[in-house]
């Protein structure tokens, strides 16, 4: 019998939903471990609070001595939180977050022992970084890595650590990690908006990205998730055939959540409170045993640090109820996989959200300009959008049958794009009155109304205008956000600044007013654009047509789609926006390539192992029993024996044939990994992705017709309906 699997399969029977204390006011929790506004004030001087202030919205540098006061204050707030340690907690291209705790705890030269911590500490430390991914930068630099402490994003306890976010740069100032970028990022498009804001209200004087995510993942037993070894190691189903039932009948998304599941949730959202993680949805997703969580949206540094917070969380809390968390964009072949909707929008100091019409024609006509800006930056920047989210599992979501496609196109829906036809068709130069009225009143005056009953949905474009702000829905559900917000903003922060420059050259030389320049150059821009928008099924062969028609890429598989991020072009916009350097850009391209071409290694040998060592000895041991069957019959039926055995022997063959199939492959595609190892980079990935990767695939055919051969009792591996539907 296959012990492991029938084991886990008890086990799960046998388990009973884990109880958890709740607290009726979710607001009393929240951001109790946050070194928050309240909590600084309460603890620090108020000097020492407004330098963090400072730090925080204007970059100031805070000096040293008050870095010692803040230092303090911040020990002392989490000492009565029950804290004994503290660590910088950051974000390395490993795409997960890292922390090394130092205790407070220092002895003292008479031989007793405090609680320390000075400003030292608090600013920038010295991680041992040498395994992080580092691209060669801190081979070619020969610099170490230190980690500055990130004012924006607040102080948090975590268990019993005070966790500082920090940034993780190189000596020589190269970013080794995912925020450094990020924040970069969000300085650009601060600048560029703020500055395009100026045309319409003088009172804006910044302008932040907003970012709320919808993270799905699966929930699996602990013991069924123990019990496949592919799982365990690739977060990932490799082999199972199809269960009889799954996801056909829809009776699972938004249908009541199991208790135990349910507990998890009461559990996890607690956890996030007093995190200071504001979330508030909670669902079923389409899968079986798929779930969703999702924020109220934030300033997006702090949005991307707490879903990677989240997800770190998930998993410790997920443990205590028995569960394992997948975050793998397709843990199960023909099920539906996961993702993560980023929510983007711009909002300004004055409270404005700026993809969001207003009451006034002037504050329609900026609405028009942030929505039209939009839409021309991801058209001038698809390809580095579709490579910002590229990754060895998302390729089973982007690349394959599964929406979002490959193809980035935007999506607004039949009204607004009616209003882009409306302005295409904006006279040339100056604007008669009647013409500006006409336009104010009648074409962007009916925005907001548009909007109201704006029932338009499109589920399968990868960048939708949802009403007040903008989803890209392509991001991996594995993947950190970092990736994917730095390149938006960093896109539209470029755009908006083009846009002021030709506004500006409009108003100064052909002596055009403000808003007949503005409309001026949108109506270029909305011609310019075209292309990308679509309105139609994105998952259609139909679409895939059309977009080659337009023009638009279409990378399938990480490696094609990673060669944008190192284009000319990309790299004069990240270095012009300063966000990235050449040796930045190249250095997280090798890491990612390299990343790609691990995960799949890791899946061949994975596959490899059980096929070989789980599959095959089971399925041999099944076929001596019918061996043994057929040479009964013989024994007792004589020459006529054909006739009761045929049935056996045809399985016998049969699975003698699987086996031949298994076997040579492996053989096969072990021998692809070895070519491939004798290259790097590009190549290397490729070859993992053209020749070794077919052979997953091929594999798991002749393994999963053997998993309907074989006796069931035998089969060493808990089966896709006891993994999807045992709780
Ligand atoms: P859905 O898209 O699933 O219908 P909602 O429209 O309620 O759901 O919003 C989904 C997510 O969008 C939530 O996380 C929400 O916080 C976020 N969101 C709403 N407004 C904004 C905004 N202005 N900027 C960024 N995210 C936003
Ligand atoms: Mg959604």
């Amino acid at each position: 019998m296959a012990t492991l699997r029938f084991n886990a399969l008890q086990e799960t029977l046998n388990r009973k939903p884990i109880q958890i204390e709740e607290y009726k006011k979710r607001s009393e929790l929240f951001a109790q471990h946050v070194f928050s506004d309240k909590a600084m004030l309460q603890y620090m001087t108020k000097e020492a609070y407004k330098s963090v202030k400072d730090a925080a919205e204007f970059g100031h540098k805070i000096d040293r001595s008050i870095a010692d006061q803040i230092a303090v204050s911040m020990k002392n707030w989490a000492l009565s939180k029950g804290a004994t340690h503290y660590t910088h907690w950051f974000q390395p291209l490993t795409g997960a977050t890292a922390e090394k705790h130092d205790a407070f705890f220092e002895t003292l030269a008479d031989g007793n022992a405090m609680e320390l911590f000075d400003g030292g500490k608090l600013v920038q430390q010295e991680p041992d970084a040498s395994s992080f991914p580092n691209g060669g930068i801190r081979n070619t630099f020969e610099a170490r890595g230190y980690t500055a402490w990130d004012p924006t994003s607040a102080a948090f306890i975590y268990g019993t650590t005070l966790c500082i976010p920090t940034v993780f740069v190189a000596y020589t100032g190269e970013a080794l990690d995912n925020k450094a970028p990020l924040l970069r990022a969000l300085q650009a498009i601060d600048e560029s908006a703020t500055a395009v804001c100026k045309y319409f209200d003088k009172n804006v004087t910044k302008v932040t990205a907003t970012l709320g995510w919808e993270q799905e993942y699966f929930l699996i037993d602990k013991a069924l998730a123990a019990s496949r070894p592919d799982i365990m190691m690739t977060g990932r189903t490799l082999l199972g055939h199809s269960s009889a039932k799954g996801q056909q009948l829809e009776d699972h998304y938004f249908g009541s959540i199991p208790t135990r599941v349910m507990n998890f949730m009461r559990d996890l959202e607690q956890e996030c409170m007093l995190l200071g993680i504001p979330v508030k949805t909670r669902h079923n997703e389409v899968a079986p045993n798929q779930f969703e969580v999702a924020p109220i949206f934030e300033e997006a540094n702090l949005a991307v640090d707490h879903n990677s917070l989240l997800m770190d969380v998930m998993e410790k809390v997920s443990q205590r109820h028995n569960f394992k968390v997948l975050f793998h964009e397709k843990p199960f072949k023909g099920i539906n996989g996961s993702g993560k909707h980023n929510n983007w929008s711009l909002s300004t100091n004055t409270g404005v959200n700026l993809l969001s019409p207003g009451k006034t024609p002037m504050k329609n006509l900026q609405f028009l300009t942030f929505f039209v800006n939009t839409i021309k930056a991801v058209h001038d920047y698809e390809e580095l959008i579709r490579a910002s989210i590229a990754s060895a599992s998302n390729d089973h979501r982007l690349g394959a049958n599964e929406a979002p496609p490959a193809i980035i196109s935007v999506f607004i829906g039949s009204q607004l794009s009616e209003v882009l036809d409306e302005l295409e068709n904006v006279t040339k130069g100056k604007l008669s009155p009647q013409e500006k009225t006409d336009l104010k009143l009648n074409i962007v005056g009916k925005i907001p109304e548009i909007l109201l009953d704006n029932t338009d949905r499109n589920r399968t474009s990868p960048f939708a205008f949802t009403g007040n702000k903008f989803e890209l829905r392509a991001v991996g559900s594995w993947s950190n956000c970092a990736g994917p917000m730095t390149v938006l903003n960093t896109i539209i922060a470029k755009q908006l600044k083009d846009f002021k420059k030709e506004v500006d050259v409009l108003i100064d030389t052909k002596g055009l007013k403000k808003d007949e320049a503005v409309f001026n150059v949108l109506r270029e821009y909305i011609k310019a654009s075209k292309k990308i928008r679509f309105e139609g099924d994105g998952y259609g062969e139909a679409w895939e047509k059309e977009a080659k028609k337009r023009g638009l890429s279409n990378h399938k598989t990480t490696p094609e789609a990673l060669k944008a991020k190192i284009s000319k072009k990309n790299i004069i916009l990240f270095e012009e926006m300063g966000v990235m350097n050449k040796i930045e850009v190249e250095a997280r391209h090798e890491i990612e390539l390299e990343e790609y071409a691990k995960r799949i290694q890791i899946e061949s040998r994975v596959l490899g192992d059980i096929s070989r060592n789980h599959v095959i000895p089971i399925v041999i041991q099944y076929q001596n029993t019918l061996i043994e069957n057929v040479k009964g019959l013989k024994e007792i039926f004589g020459k006529d024996f054909e006739q009761y055995a045929s049935e056996q022997i045809d399985l016998i063959k049969r699975i003698s044939n699987h086996i031949a199939e298994i076997n040579s492959k492996i053989e096969q595609m072990t021998e692809k990994r070895k070519e491939a190892n004798k290259f790097k980079g590009q190549k290397n990935a490729e070859m993992y992705c053209n020749v070794v990767k077919p052979f997953l695939e091929e594999i798991r055919y002749h393994v999963d017709k053997l998993e309907l051969l074989v006796d069931d009792n035998l089969w060493p591996l808990t089966k896709y309906r006891e993994l999807l539907f045992t709780r």
